[in-house]
């Protein structure tokens, strides 16, 4: 296993990028840990795989370089960079059995007999694959293939990186939420370095001790998943994690103290002073908003039942600000105050966290 660092990274499709657009990749600088649990998180087009095929040498940046444990590997081939990889649709070979299918990364790299036989025996258990290890490939389920291809993920124990492409996609959706876990739980044992490929947040914040958030082929925060909940340094964070996303709602700033329309707003304290002309936005989460008998005035626009909690739509001049009530709780029928959480209400300038 290994520590990937990836330096003054940038990359275009174009033969001459001309303009911001043209790179996929805008400038990207960080470094994944020995042994550590990294998700790339965003939606499509933001340079995931781009970023991917860059790390496992299939593209080559158009700038920076990619070390592995310090060691420059930027002009390796894939082969080189001894990297496993899952993708999004299981590779087996339906004509082998299930042990063979396991066994073919640690034959091909020259290993048999009885070290051969335990590492298989040992992920199979991992992954419950022990009854069917002598069933042909090709009788198993989407599901179970796709269990293989996380096995040959898996089954080297020398590689530097295990990448997991989206690899989740053509599992059941009632079953995903077992391997969701379950991945998370293999890393624990196996303890290689994995950077794990998804749009998906709940995929992302199961598996990762930190997630790279990206957003139009930039960074735009590494955190722990509380971190990400808790203090998103940037709006784009705030909206995309969490369900329903943090409110994000137009505001004035006067000496560091935040008015909505007039309504002075308690928030955390100001970091650092925005630029003059920035655009200003007070960033809560529905989690950290509650009804109170003065505060913000609103109106009730909509309420949705999900079971544990409701969650309130509500309006402030022509501004909608989400909150979530827990079961059981009063929501007041049309005309309201709320209140934020001053130590959860931040404040963004042009997009970034000034609080
Ligand atoms: P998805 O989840 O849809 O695969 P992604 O986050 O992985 O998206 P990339 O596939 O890396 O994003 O794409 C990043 C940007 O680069 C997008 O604007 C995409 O259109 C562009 N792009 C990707 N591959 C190529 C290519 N081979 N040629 C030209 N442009 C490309």
């Amino acid at each position: 296993m290994a520590r990937i660092t990836l330096e003054n990274l940038k990359h275009s499709y174009a033969d001459k990028p001309e303009n911001d657009d043209d790179w996929a990749l805008k400038h990207l600088e960080f470094e994944c840990a020995d042994g550590g649990a990294y998700a790339l998180l965003g939606p499509s087009g933001c340079g995931k795989t781009t970023l991917l095929n860059i790390i496992s040498g299939l593209l080559r940046p158009t700038q920076g370089r990619v070390l592995f444990d310090g060691e420059d590997v930027t002009d390796f081939m894939p082969d080189r960079r001894n990297i496993a990889q899952v993708f999004q649709f299981p590779v087996v070979y339906d004509t082998m059995s299930v042990y063979d299918n396991l066994a073919f990364p640690l034959r091909n790299r020259g290993i048999a007999g009885e070290a051969l036989d335990k590492r298989v025996r040992l992920i199979a258990e991992m992954i419950d694959l022990t009854d069917t290890l002598h069933q042909r490939a090709a009788g198993l389920t989407a599901d179970g293939k796709q269990k293989i291809s996380l096995g040959r993920g898996l089954v080297r124990d020398d590689v530097n990186v295990i990448m997991f492409d989206e690899p989740l996609t053509v599992i059941d959706p009632h079953l995903k939420w077992q391997l969701r876990s379950k991945l998370k739980e293999l890393h624990q044992q196996v303890g290689t370095t994995m950077i794990y490929v998804t749009h998906d947040q709940i995929e992302a914040l199961t598996f990762a001790e930190q997630v790279v958030v990206m957003h139009e082929g930039s960074v735009v925060q590494i955190g722990t998943p509380v971190e990400l909940f808790e203090k998103p340094q940037h709006t784009f964070v705030g909206h995309f994690i969490g369900s329903p996303g943090m409110n994000v709602i137009g505001c004035e700033l006067d000496k560091g103290k935040a008015t909505l329309a007039g309504t002075p707003v308690a928030t955390a304290p100001v970091k650092n002073e925005p630029q003059p002309g920035a655009n200003l936005e007070i960033g809560v989460r529905p989690e950290f908003i509650t009804f109170a008998k003065s505060g913000i005035p609103v109106n009730v626009v909509r309420v949705s039942d999900t079971g544990r909690f409701s969650i309130v739509e509500t309006k402030h001049k022509d501004q909608s600000i989400k909150l979530l009530v827990p079961e059981g709780g009063i929501i007041p029928s049309e005309a309201a105050h709320i209140r934020f959480d001053a130590k959860h209400t931040q404040i963004y300038a042009d997009s970034r966290i000034i609080t």
